[in-house]
């Protein structure tokens, strides 16, 4: 059976319902994989306990073993139960934040998988906003161990069939709960340190957080402009499309546009470029919170549709877009 889409490798997809959700709860216990909504993304779910399981994550992605993976769980009570300490921070945040696209990394207590740390003493926690993510979280009675349901280094799905695409057969289970909200991964803060430190940038801008817990590092790399700086499980390339991805200030576009006979697609936000000589164009919304969530799909959709490059306005300055920045220099990033 294959709800999402017709003409992909059998992997079961289901809509999410209770009686979905509960068999999907008992995949997950026997240390199968599931794929589910989030607010975010959709994630790649199994039992985060089970280092078995969560190998099996590693496998069906393609992903480095130095890449850690974030426990989903279902409120603050299960994300203390699997830390060595809770600061006084992460209760005001999460208090504020949870369930939301806000990861916690924190020392991790004894019980949590090498495999889920990637060898790290630390672990990342979230609650995401979505009532299927939860409702499954809940009903398996494990935290999940859940990165982004796709291939490593493609494209995030923010739909299910991106997922069945992306990973077919290698998923038992995929849960169809429609479109994802934020479009973008959760902020990453680690609070493992002094002075805390964001790890991503995500929907959650650092003076929200700032404004609750005091001065926080950005990390470089995730702000630098230009060539991006790799650090373990923050490859340079990711998030990428099949098509070559350049950003352009918005003036020299359509010149490169005329430039080779490949299938050439223009991006800008908000505003169209006037007089494009009849070039082919997709817009994304000028507000960074619309443009987050429809990026993902556009850039399935322009994968899909064969396009060669994909030329795009260089995303506006300011806290707000550097969700946004941070993803399209990892996507234009060369392989
Ligand atoms: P993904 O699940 O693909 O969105 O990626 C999860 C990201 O969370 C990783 O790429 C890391 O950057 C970060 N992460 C997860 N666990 C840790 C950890 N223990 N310490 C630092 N970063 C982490
Ligand atoms: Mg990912």
């Amino acid at each position: 059976m294959n709800s999402c889409s017709p003409d992909v490798p059998p992997s079961r997809c289901l809509p999410a319902t209770e009686p979905s959700i509960a068999e999907a709860a008992a995949v997950l216990r026997s240390g199968g994989l599931v794929a589910f909504p989030t607010e975010t993304v959709y994630g790649l779910g199994a039992d985060g306990l089970n280092p078995e399981a969560v190998a099996r994550i590693y496998t069906a992605k393609g992903r480095p073993s130095n890449n850690p993976l974030i426990l989903h769980v279902a409120d603050i009570d299960g994300a203390r139960a699997l830390v060595a300490s809770w600061p006084p921070e992460a209760q005001v945040l999460a208090e504020r934040f949870w369930p939301g696209p806000l990861t916690m990394v924190l020392a991790a207590a004894p019980h949590i998988p090498e495999i889920v740390r990637a060898g790290n003493p630390t672990v990342a926690l979230r609650c995401p906003a979505h009532p299927v993510a939860l409702a499954l979280i809940r009903a398996t009675g494990r935290p999940l161990a859940a990165p982004s349901a796709n291939r490593s280094q493609g494209i995030s799905p923010s739909r299910a069939e991106h997922v069945v695409k992306s990973l077919g057969s290698r998923v038992d289970l995929v849960l169809d709960g429609g479109p994802t909200k934020a479009g973008v991964e959760s902020t990453i803060l680690d609070l493992s340190r002094r002075p805390f430190r964001v790890l991503r940038p995500g929907p959650l801008a650092p003076s929200l957080l700032e404004a609750l817990v005091g001065p926080i590092e950005v990390w470089s790399g995730a702000v630098a402009d230009g060539t991006v700086q790799a650090a373990p499980g923050m490859a340079s390339r990711h998030y990428a499309p099949k098509a070559h991805l350049e950003l352009l200030p918005r003036p020299s576009l359509l010149a490169r546009s005329q430039e080779g006979g490949n299938r050439v697609v223009l991006v800008t936000f908000g505003t169209p470029l006037p007089g494009s000589g009849g070039g082919e164009q997709r817009l994304l919304p000028g507000n960074a919170e619309g443009a987050m969530a429809a990026l993902y799909a556009l850039l399935h959709d322009l994968d899909a549709a064969g396009v060669d490059r994909i030329l795009m306005e260089i995303p506006p300055d300011g806290e707000a877009w550097m969700a946004l920045r941070d993803r399209l220099r990892r996507a234009a990033a060369k392989a």
